[in-house]
């Protein structure tokens, strides 16, 4: 957390002294670049619009809360993973992050592969056609009907993620006269959060094979032993809006040395490693994320180094970004409800919605931004939290920011950077109805996952 306490008015004075929050920004009404998607702008009435379409014909037209995705954004950015890293790397959007048909569509038209994580996943990515050689199955608990149902699709690879898993994957293969393409994931040690990287000696945590104590050296051994199995590589991924590319250059040392150890051992060059997803964005005007450009040139020369020593032929490399493509391309849009200014505290906004669109506040203490959009204000900044409408004192979608003193029941504000982990990780709490997502593209606006009903909940209800 890099917040530090300016001065913003005597009447938050005790506040202050806690310094959770940063100042006031000079101009409320500016949409910083760096948070809201590219064609986000305030137009000349004071009013925000997206993809040519401004927030209240929106809301008129879609309802609120609702998520509204800049498509050429999307793509834009999708694009630019994939020619940062060229046809000799392979990039894979990781589905978690945000998934329907449209998103999977957009992926297939850029050229990206996909990561997906379980059966609805991959349903949701081979119904809206994408080819199942373009597909990567993750997982550390994946059950053997989700197993069976990747390996007759055809997906391009399984990661594996135990020792158990090893030998399942193999089975269920070699019962369908089939040899699955895999990568076995490691735990090389690197924990990666935002700013900063810890190596530790050994992993404690579910996913992945350990590199200590030569564990991932034997999964290789027993995977290269099983005739179900095509072993072609050795998959790492350290964390989440990771900012440092330190932590991937110590995790793909580590990774090459295995490769090394194995082509020893074995005589086997596996040719391809996949260095995860992680890398992150700007969700406050204090984030400073790297361009994908950026991280591919210090990718690729760090592998290059490490194989060149090593005397091994460089690797394909795959890289899985999730929310550096989808995070920054969406906002929430929310309608303000009531107003309560806590003297000599702060001003508690509730919105419509809450920890169902918005989970990452309450779970991660994630921070975010929020403007006032519906129209422009000269008022004085308040400091407020943005609450939503749940049964629970931690129910916070923004945790500390400035809006204009003069916002009132009945205003839209705006979370942006709200496109990854937001409507992937959306609940039915309170049986609230969970927000669509409308893409918004060239003045045309078209819902991609519809709101939820009451008939949506009332269906799964059979009691
Ligand atoms: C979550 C995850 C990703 C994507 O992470 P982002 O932070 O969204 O880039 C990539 N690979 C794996 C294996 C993951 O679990």
């Amino acid at each position: 957390m890099s917040r530090s306490a300016h001065p913003a008015g005597p009447r938050h004075a005790d506040v202050l002294t806690e310094g959770h929050y940063t100042a006031p920004p000079a101009d409320l009404n500016a949409l910083d670049p760096k948070v809201w998607a590219h064609t986000v702008t305030r137009n000349e009435d004071g009013v925000v619009s997206v993809g040519g379409i401004d927030v209240a014909t929106l809301a008129e037209e879609f309802g609120t809360p609702a998520y509204f995705m800049d498509e050429a954004d999307f793509r834009s950015r999708a694009r630019s993973w994939r020619t940062a890293f060229g046809h000799d790397a392979d990039v894979f959007y990781a589905g978690k992050a945000f998934l329907s048909r449209a998103v999977v569509r957009w992926l297939h038209e850029e050229g990206l592969n996909l990561d997906v994580c379980s059966g609805g996943e991959l349903t949701t990515a081979l119904s809206a056609g994408m080819p199942a050689d373009r597909i990567a199955f993750h997982g550390n608990n994946k059950s053997t009907e989700e197993i069976a149902k990747a390996v007759e699709s055809g997906v391009g690879r399984i990661v594996l993620d135990s020792f158990q898993e090893i030998v399942r994957v193999a089975h269920i293969a070699q019962s369908l006269g089939k040899r699955q393409r895999v990568q076995i994931r490691v735990t090389v040690g690197v924990e990666a959060h935002t700013h900063e990287f810890i190596a530790t000696a050994h992993e404690d945590q579910k996913f992945g094979i350990a590199l200590a104590d030569g564990q991932a050296a034997e999964a290789v051994r027993r995977a290269l032993a099983l005739d179900g199995l095509e072993v072609v590589g050795i998959h790492s991924h350290i964390g989440s809006q990771i900012f440092d590319m330190a932590g991937f250059e110590v995790a793909a040392r580590r990774v090459v040395a295995l490769l090394a150890a194995v082509r020893d051992e074995h005589g086997v060059e596996l040719p391809e490693i996949d260095l995860g997803g992680g890398l992150g964005i700007a969700y406050t005007s204090e984030d400073d994320p790297r361009e994908p450009h950026e991280i591919a040139k210090a990718l690729n020369e760090i592998v290059t180094r490490e194989c060149e020593a090593a005397k091994l032929r460089t690797p394909r490399i795959s890289v899985e970004p999730g929310r550096a493509i989808v995070g920054p391309t969406a906002f929430t849009l929310y309608e303000v409800g009531t107003i309560k200014p806590l003297d000599g505290l702060r001003t508690y906004v509730s919105v419509d919605g809450g920890m169902s669109d918005n989970i990452r506040t309450a779970l991660y203490d994630a921070e975010y931004s929020v403007a006032l959009v519906s129209r422009a204000s000269d008022a004085e900044p308040m400091l407020v939290r943005v609450v939503g409408k749940h049964c629970e004192s931690g129910d916070i979608v923004v945790r500390d920011a400035f809006l204009p003193a003069d916002l009132a029941p009945g205003d839209l504000i705006a979370v942006p950077a709200t496109g990854a982990y937001c409507r992937s990780m959306a609940s039915n709490y309170n049986h609230a109805l969970r927000p669509p997502v409308v893409a918004v593209n060239d003045g045309e606006a078209r819902v991609i996952v519809r709101r939820e009903t009451e008939e949506d909940l009332l269906r799964l209800d059979i009691g």
